[in-house]
């Protein structure tokens, strides 16, 4: 198994853990891009938005619900956040395992690319 964030979920890479359930792992990004910036992962291995099938649709209603569990634990959900998921190449997807980056605690730039 090569996958970097199986390797997190699975324990064997250390990682700092903001929220855990059944199906979704939420840690801190190792290279944050904001003052807050947390990665929502789905504990089984999808590869990314593209690779989705029906059967996942839980797991990803679970994931928003998850970013919106940690924002109020991080008190930003009144203040607001954002939500990415990068898919491909294009998309600049780095890491071939599906997740949501939660980016606040501070004004985000308004440009989408
Ligand atoms: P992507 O570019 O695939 O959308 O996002 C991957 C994210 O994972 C990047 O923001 C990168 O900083 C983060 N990342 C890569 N390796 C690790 C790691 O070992 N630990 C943590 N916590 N984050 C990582
Ligand atoms: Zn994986």
């Amino acid at each position: 198994m090569s996958c970097i964030f199986c390797k997190i979920v699975s324990g064997d890479i250390p990682s700092k853990k903001i929220y855990e359930d059944e199906n979704i792992l939420v840690i801190e990004d190792i290279n944050p891009q904001a003052l807050i910036h947390v990665l929502i992962i789905t504990k089984e291995h999808i590869k990314s938005a593209n690779h989705l099938t029906k059967e996942n649709i839980d797991v990803i209603g679970k994931m928003f619900l998850a970013a919106k569990v940690v924002a109020k634990q991080m008190n930003i959900d009144e203040s607001g956040y954002r939500l990415i998921n990068n898919c491909g190449t294009d998309g600049g997807q780095s890491v071939n395992h599906l997740h949501i980056h939660l980016l606040g605690g501070e004004k985000l730039g308004e440009n989408l690319r």
